[in-house]
């Protein structure tokens, strides 16, 4: 086998994009209303009724009607982010890039140069407590990440072009290469990935996750804030947790 050093791109954007979404606030009322109003509808839901009766339900942790609607992402995000997220079983849907089929590109997530590297005083694992890397660590962590992506990258480009099945050849490459996923949920589903994968103080459960998921579940809840801005502003009041 002959392998070349092979030019790698290192970065640390973790993107999301919308690729579309069904629903609103409006369609979660409706979905709760058929119980008791106009099976097809209730026209007498002025957007005050509207949020009246989100609060209710999001308080009263009445769930199924916030599973009428969704969004679909576009993500690009690191494998270890994968592992993560995949975990969430229910009321997602994926599709990813596939290394069996394809070539993954030589793309490998670095910690930005503000990423809190270095476990602090107090740290353990319920509460993990990070602070910055000196200058020097920094540029070390990121110089001998680097060289070790390079190298696996050049062993997994040398044993495809010798002929060897991708699916085996990747068996090398680190869990920090980049890869992208469609992924499809519902306003609850959402929610509960938001209150698991975001660090507030101020929620009534307290999640601890680590910083990259959390970029994507920031990303996430921006979008989710725009489209459903009252389902949203209820979950933020009853402590972020999911009804
Ligand atoms: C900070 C943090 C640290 C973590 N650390 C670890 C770790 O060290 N090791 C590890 O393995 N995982 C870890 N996880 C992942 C975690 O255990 C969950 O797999 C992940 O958060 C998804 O949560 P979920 O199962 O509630 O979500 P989903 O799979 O989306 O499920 C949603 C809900 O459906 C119900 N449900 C789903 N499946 C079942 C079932 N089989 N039986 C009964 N009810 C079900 C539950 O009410 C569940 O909350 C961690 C997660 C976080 C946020």
């Amino acid at each position: 086998m002959k392998e070349r050093a092979m030019e790698i791109h290192v970065n640390d954007q973790i993107s999301v994009h919308l690729v579309g979404y069904m629903g609103d606030d409006l369609t979660i009322a409706m979905a709760a209303k058929v119980s008791t109003g106009v099976p097809q509808g209730s026209p007498d839901l002025t957007p005050e009724k509207v949020a009246g009766l989100i609060g209710y339900l999001m308080k009263h942790r009445h769930g199924t009607p916030f599973e009428h609607g969704a969004m679909t992402f576009l993500v690009r995000a690191p494998i270890f982010v994968w592992r993560e997220h995949h975990r969430h079983r229910v009321g997602w849907s994926y599709n990813e890039e596939s290394a069996r089929y394809k070539q993954l590109q030589p793309e490998f997530w670095v910690p930005s140069p503000d990423r809190k590297i270095v476990p602090a005083p107090g740290h353990t694992s319920a509460r993990p407590q990070f602070q910055a890397g000196t200058t020097e660590q920094n540029s070390l962590v990121r110089v001998a990440l680097e060289r070790s992506y390079s190298g696996a990258y050049s062993t997994y480009d040398a044993l495809i072009k010798d002929g060897y099945a991708k699916e085996v050849a990747r068996a090398c490459l680190p869990v920090a290469i980049y890869s992208s996923c469609w992924t499809t949920c519902n306003p609850r589903s959402l929610m509960h990935f938001l209150s698991l994968r975001t660090h507030e103080d101020a929620a009534k459960f307290v999640s601890y996750p680590q910083a990259e998921i959390e970029q994507v579940a920031r990303q996430y809840e921006e979008i989710f804030a725009k489209h459903w801005p009252v389902t949203h502003a209820a979950f933020v009041e009853n402590g972020r947790v999911a009804p």
